[in-house]
């Protein structure tokens, strides 16, 4: 089986968002059918790599313990769906910090191409909001947008660029990512 790489974003994609940040393990909450769409990817021999921005480090609203808790937690109630994540990759600053790892900058995708020895060239990219298009695009990955987080309110505004595909969620867009997943191979 071919080993390949599915990218994806972690808030509004994997749990559910909020305008607060995600501060703690109990504040962390898988959408529906998230956590069973990534073993999916898993068990069709895709190795998945969160990319997050995660500003709330930067802005001290979490710290790395706390961080570490909520991933702890996501890798934990994925096991028990047979799933696994490769890595996370995060960007910890805010935008002031005008870094070059903060989502829509590709700095992340870049690492990760480097880390893997790989291009990302038509790497799938789950996210759920225009800096998760445009970053994938930017390394030549195929963003994908689903309707959770901030994806519904996105494509109501129109902005979602041509040829970006639109799904409910992450279980509706890997299953069409994956359009023989659940028969025999
Ligand atoms: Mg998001
Ligand atoms: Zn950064």
């Amino acid at each position: 089986m071919t080993t390949h790489i599915a990218i994806l974003d972690r808030d509004g994609v994997i749990n559910a968002d909020s305008p607060d940040y995600i501060k703690s393990e109990a504040e962390w909450i898988a959408l529906p059918g998230s956590l069973e769409a990534i073993s999916r990817l898993n068990h069709a021999g895709y190795r998945v790599v969160i990319i997050t921005n995660q500003s709330a480090l930067g802005r001290g609203r979490i710290n790395m313990e706390q961080l570490n808790a909520i991933h702890q937690k996501l890798t934990a109630h994925l096991s028990q769906f047979g799933g696994s994540i490769d890595a996370i990759l995060f960007c910890p600053h805010t935008p002031e910090d005008n870094c070059a790892c903060r989502k829509p900058r590709p700095g992340l995708y870049q690492e990760l191409a480097r880390r893997l020895g790989i291009s990302l060239s038509g790497v799938p990219a789950f996210g759920d909001k225009l800096c998760d298009i445009e970053a994938a695009r930017a390394v030549g990955a195929r963003p994908i947008l689903v309707r959770t987080g901030q994806g519904r309110g996105l494509e109501q505004s129109g902005q979602v660029p041509s040829g970006v595909p639109v799904y409910d969620d992450l279980r509706a867009a890997v299953t069409a990512w994956l359009p023989d997943a659940g028969k025999p191979r």
